[in-house]
């Protein structure tokens, strides 16, 4: 069983052990997701620990995302933690005055909300359950009409699709975070709630101030102002993510798989890897099975072509997280053989001068009937840029680093290897063998040097 498409797992409460990681490992995880959202410090630095021990022991890169809460708003405490009650067509009050809420009002702890919201802005409270429209907005607080929604109570959080929120993307906690992130080494740091191209350049600089480590970096796209900046924010950062969860409140639920088909353009395009997440496969929380549509979903970011799927609470708190790798491994096996049977034509989109390169490897391949792509792989670039053709045979990253073994994970269709024997092999046979091609044409990939060998 083989998958081109790769599949990234959160690691949370149930799948925290040697053992569920070691197994999920061997169902067919690539890499692993630690939310910054839940825990932080030591209790995620263990996380990581696991994980490269793991893989250490199992001689294979892993690769290791850890992901920044960002400015998630919420709302302040009410007096009581009982649910009040909204009438639709009332009024209700967000404002600077820390003392705890009522039915009529709430205190807004992030100062910055208050200054960027506008009048006829929607606030969208608790995934969307409640709806206001602001009102008026004054020094102090924000007057909004209930459009939709019951309840409110403490700290729910709040979604705002029609504000340009003018605040840092990295909250206090998430420099703290960050800061001890950068400590365990992870392969990419993913940013939520991006808005801006200079989001991404923003945190890249953080991060070079405090290390030489090549850490990349994923942009979650979650908010629609992101969705209008796509190709700036493609364009700044190593990778994306298709948030769905977020995305799916602050956008029309329908348009999120076409503007998911669309991200998946832009970022083949562009040479960036591209994940699929949220809500994969949650029925597994509690069931052993995913139902029909996650099936579904599933074989659609297979037949797309994006890099990775991704798994949330089903691995986190889920009943059984290994079967949940399994059954998601068997779809994208079975789903991209038939990708393969059944090409899709893309070449429109492959068609620029920045991707006439790795085009000419792919269509080498091709033509010739290739059974692999070897890359020598300094950096991740080369594999990266070729990945991105999406070509339907394994392309064997042979790496002389660590870091860029562990970060091809991500990628699809790629297999790579951090062996500093093999890297001195240029003739790419020792690497095929070792992944257990034994006989047909080679594509071998060093530097600018493209060659074609015969191995039997
Ligand atoms: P989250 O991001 O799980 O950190 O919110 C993913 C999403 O919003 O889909
Ligand atoms: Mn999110």
């Amino acid at each position: 069983m083989y998958n081109f498409t790769k599949i990234t797992a959160s690691i949370g409460p149930k799948s925290e052990s040697r053992k569920v990681i070691r197994d999920m490992v061997a169902a067919g995880a690539d890499v692993f997701r630690i939310n910054f959202s839940h825990d932080t410090g030591d209790v995620q630095g263990h996380k990581i620990d696991l994980i490269r021990d793991v893989a250490a022991e199992l001689g294979k890169p892993v690769g290791v995302i850890v992901d920044l809460q960002g400015p998630k708003h919420r709302i302040g405490d009410f007096e009581t933690e009982e649910k009040y009650p909204l009438r639709v067509g009332g009024k209700f009050t967000f404002d600077d005055d820390p003392t705890p809420g009522n039915a009529r009002r709430v205190y807004l702890p992030d100062t910055d909300v208050l200054k960027s919201l506008n009048v006829g802005d929607r606030i969208l409270l608790n995934d969307g359950k409640i709806e206001m429209t602001v009102d008026s907005v004054t020094k102090h607080k924000v007057v909004a009409t209930v459009v939709r929604g019951t309840e409110i109570w403490s700290r729910r959080g709040f979604n705002l699709p029609d504000t340009d929120v003018a605040t840092s993307i990295l909250t206090p906690k998430d420099r703290d975070d960050l800061e001890y992130a950068i400590t365990k080494k992870p392969d990419y740091v993913a940013v939520s709630f991006v808005q801006r191209g200079a989001d991404i350049a923003y945190v890249r600089e953080l991060i070079a101030a405090r290390t030489t480590h090549p850490i990349k970096i994923i942009a979650k796209i979650e908010r629609p102002n992101a969705v209008a900046r796509i190709e700036e924010i493609v364009s700044a950062a190593d990778g994306i993510m298709i948030a769905r969860g977020d995305l799916a409140v602050e956008v029309p639920f329908e348009e999120v798989p076409a503007i998911s088909r669309k991200i998946i353009r832009v970022c083949r395009m562009m040479n960036k890897p591209v994940i699929m997440a949220t809500q994969m496969m949650s029925s597994m929380v509690d069931a052993e099975f995913p139902t029909r549509a996650e099936i579904s979903d599933v074989a659609n970011a297979a037949y797309l072509r994006a890099d990775s799927t991704m798994t949330s609470e089903e691995t986190t708190i889920g009943i059984n997280p290994v079967n949940v790798i399994d059954k998601m491994a068997r779809i994208l096996s079975y789903c991209d053989a038939d990708t393969i049977a059944n090409p899709y034509d893309w070449s429109r989109v492959d068609n620029t001068p920045q991707n006439d390169w790795s085009r000419s490897v792919s269509s080498m391949a091709y033509l010739n009937h290739a059974v692999a792509i070897i890359v020598f792989a300094r950096d991740a670039d080369a594999a990266v840029q070729i990945s991105c053709r999406k070509p339907d045979i394994p392309i064997i990253a042979v790496c002389n680093d660590a870091v860029t073994a562990n970060q091809l994970c991500l990628l699809r269709g790629v297999s790579s290897v951090y062996d500093e024997q093999l890297y001195g092999m240029r003739d790419g046979f020792n690497s095929a063998r070792r992944f257990g091609i034994h006989n047909g044409k080679l594509v071998i990939v060093d530097d600018d040097k493209i060659s074609l060998r015969t191995l039997d």
